[in-house]
């Protein structure tokens, strides 16, 4: 399913396991944010066809963090350059990065325009995401919660949604 956030944003969502995944389209760069689970491969080709893109013209890739519902996909843009934690300089310089340990060591949020993009860090409705799996810190999680609810941001986009 897609859902039109902005104009030039878009979430797709789908009814099986596997992240929520964002296209943002900026200055003819198509930018995609995590990629899902590979069982949603076929629809997440589907979706972005619909949206008239191709995956060899996704330019960059962002990943929220590296867990196998979020980067499932990522051999499907042969021609994006991927986008971590540890390389937060290379994002355009409309994002800002935020680096969120706690759910994992590498997870870090995205700031663009008043929309945060949160990765499993933060869901709606006060959710967040769980530390007892590998890499995961409670203490840690919770100061990267206090440090998001300092940022001005309207949106919140979340790596799942209900
Ligand atoms: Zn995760």
């Amino acid at each position: 399913m897609i859902n039109q956030i902005k104009p030039n944003v878009h979430q797709l969502h789908f009814n099986t396991f596997g992240s929520t995944v964002y296209l943002i389209n900026l200055d003819d760069k198509n930018i995609l944010i995590d990629t899902s689970t590979k069982e949603n491969e076929q629809e997440l080709l589907k979706d972005l066809k619909k949206l008239n893109v191709q995956p060899e013209n996704i330019s960059i890739l962002i990943l929220t963090h590296n867990h196998y519902d979020h980067v499932g996909n990522n051999n499907l843009f042969k021609n994006a350059k991927i986008i971590t934690n540890k390389n937060p300089q290379d994002l355009p310089k409309e994002f800002k990065p935020i680096q969120t340990p706690g759910h994992t060591q590498d997870s870090f949020c995205i700031l663009y325009d008043d929309i945060l993009f949160s990765g499993d860090t933060i869901f709606h409705h006060n959710g967040r995401g769980r530390t007892d799996l590998s890499g995961g810190n409670e203490q840690q999680i919770l100061n990267s919660i206090r440090k998001l609810k300092k940022i001005n941001y309207k949106i919140l986009c979340p790596g799942h949604i209900d």
